[in-house]
């Protein structure tokens, strides 16, 4: 069996010029960055505004296995398969972290014959977007320093700065450190931290972004820390929202690429689900939704994190509808929630598989909750038996539920057209209804309690004392009005890692509060979650390698 990334070096990439005209692009509303990469226009919205919009597809999946359940494959292979099908399709994809990919997850340009291309680059640096971010953020850090250290006249107090350093990998050691040791030349000292790049404020600011103004005015509100009288401190204090909207303008910019079968991709922004809102750009979307008839997009993890936060955070920001879900299941996944060991995954075992339909069942209500059109598939992998995946096709339809075996990671496009068919139905199908989680006039617990209660399917929330006391400091600082940003595992419905299945009669422990008002949410803490992942015993790492002809080998 070939590797991705040898699937990859064999591809007939078109130059990005064909692929920008097949989008009835002029040469003002793209740039290149080398031959098969590009960046659009940030005025290129702005020019299509009156242009009606295609349906917006969203997949999402169940909860995972630590590999990931193949949302990004499947996302590409729909794509491809509507242009099978002669739709003018468009993925829009975030872009994917070196943490995940030099640590345990693998890449996220999609796998086998659905991938995004050029894999390596989209996988490594790609057009430089996350080292911005990185900057951007790293230089509001060193602004606020050197504002203490000549002599803090916004009245900071070193103790109360929520603003942190970011590196764009799983670096465990910095998640705690003390910066400005060595006497007064070097600083005040103080305690700080790094976060990794994709969970740093900027990026989620990136992705809610509608234009270069409103990320400016967005990178203005941003709250660092608080003064010694507890009054909030932000970067318009500091006047430097300027500079760090400069180090975002061509980040800001969404990338253009293509699939392996040459359909139109745009990759931009790549916040975490389970630490950050999960979603590509608005900006993305929106382009996407202008040139395509059909944009495929993708939310991180299951439907409990990536699809909430679409739903209630980035739809809400952005203004646009979702027309179709595709929930994203595979046999190995429901095994371990029927409570299989990871490294027995391959084995067939119907028996496990029918107990952790459980865990599908409950993602499923929560899309009916929300009130979308949704089809199943199941991402078929070489291991599945017929036995297990007709078990799931059977399921599903006893229950009425429209479902599709999706074979796009081995055969590409044509793998995935009776998915891409049921897609096309349901998206211009009257099943809509569509139902928000919370209000934003709700006070900040409320919306908590209810996304646990209606996604997580919890009894009830457990406040720690700092997060109660957090809570009533955000409503008098009149954010409670904002929408939540929860960060949790995504390995369980609840925030328990090991509780796979349906787990019942738990509570959410909410640990902790951050404020992000520039991106315009608060973000919660529950469980153990922390915003710098750390590297497995065994990272993805060691099997990579270059060789003296600059090819590339182990990455995936
Ligand atoms: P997600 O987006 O859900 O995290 P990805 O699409 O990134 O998942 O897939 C995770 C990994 O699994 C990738 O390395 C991909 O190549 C592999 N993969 C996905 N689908 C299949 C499949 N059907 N068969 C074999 N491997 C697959």
């Amino acid at each position: 069996m070939k590797t991705d990334i040898e699937i990859a070096q064999q591809a007939e990439l078109k130059p990005i010029g064909e692929i920008a005209k097949g989008l009835e692009l002029t040469d003002k509303d793209w740039e290149p960055y080398g031959h098969t990469k590009a960046k659009l226009s940030d005025s290129l919205l702005d020019k299509l505004k009156e242009k009606p919009e295609g349906k917006i597809v969203l997949v999402t999946s169940i909860n995972p296995t630590p590999a990931g359940e193949g949302k990004s494959t499947v996302t590409v292979g729909l794509g491809q398969a509507l242009t099978k099908l002669n739709k003018k399709a468009i993925i829009a994809l975030r872009e994917p972290s070196l943490g995940p990919v030099m640590g345990m997850k693998g890449g996220a340009a999609g796998g086998g014959y659905s991938q995004v291309l050029p894999m390596e680059d989209i996988n490594l640096h790609f057009t430089g977007d996350l080292h911005a971010i990185t900057s951007a953020n790293n230089a509001l850090s060193a602004m606020i320093d050197n504002h203490i250290q000549r002599g803090n006249d916004l009245n900071i107090d070193p103790r109360r700065i929520e603003w942190k350093r970011v590196m764009d990998m799983n670096d465990r050691v910095l998640r705690q450190i003390v910066v400005g040791l060595g006497g007064p030349l070097r600083g005040v000292p103080r305690e700080d931290g790094f976060t990794i790049t994709v969970a740093s404020e900027i990026m989620a600011i990136l992705c809610l972004a509608t234009d270069l103004e409103d990320l400016k005015e967005r990178v203005s509100r941003i709250v660092i820390g608080y003064t010694y009288d507890e009054k909030p401190v932000t970067v318009k204090d500091l006047k430097i929202e300027g500079a760090i909207t400069l180090l975002l303008k061509d980040a800001m910019k969404p990338n253009l690429v293509q699939t392996i079968e040459n359909t139109p991709a745009i990759i931009h922004g790549g916040p975490f689900a389970n630490i950050a809102h999960g979603c590509n750009s608005i900006m993305a979307t929106k382009t996407a939704a202008k040139l395509g008839e059909y944009v495929v997009t993708e939310a991180g993890f299951g439907a409990d994190l990536g699809a909430e936060k679409f739903l209630n955070i980035k739809s809400r920001a952005g203004n646009f509808d979702t027309d179709a879900v595709v929930i994203v299941a595979t046999v190995r996944a429901l095994k371990m929630h029927g409570g299989v060991p990871k490294d027995n995954l391959t084995v067939e075992n119907v028996e496990a598989l029918k107990a952790g339909m459980e865990n599908l069942k409950k993602h499923i209500e929560t899309i009916e909750y929300f009130g979308l059109p949704f089809v199943v598939a199941i991402n078929k992998f070489p291991t599945d038996t017929q036995a297990e995946t007709d078990f799931i096709m059977t399921w599903c339809e006893s229950r009425n539920i429209d479902v599709a075996l999706s074979d796009v990671w081995a055969n590409g496009g044509a793998g995935g057209v009776e998915l891409a068919e049921k897609v096309i139905d349901k998206a211009n199908s009257d099943e809509r209804n569509f139902n928000r989680v919370y209000d934003l006039e709700e006070t900040l617990e409320a919306k908590i309690r209810k996304v646990a209660t209606t996604v997580y399917g919890a009894d009830g929330i457990e406040l720690s004392h700092k997060a109660k006391k957090q809570l009533e400091f955000y409503e008098r600082q009149g954010w409670g009005k904002l929408p939540i940003c929860m960060a949790k595992t995504q390995y369980s419905l609840s925030d328990d890692p090991t509780l796979v299945g349906r787990p019942k009669g738990f509570t959410v422990t909410i640990r902790e509060l951050r404020p992000s008002i520039g991106a315009g949410f608060i973000v919660v803490l529950t469980g153990d979650m922390m915003t710098m992942p750390g590297l497995p015993k065994e990272p993805a790492a060691l099997n990579m390698d270059v060789a003296k002809d600059g090819k590339i080998v182990g990455l995936f």
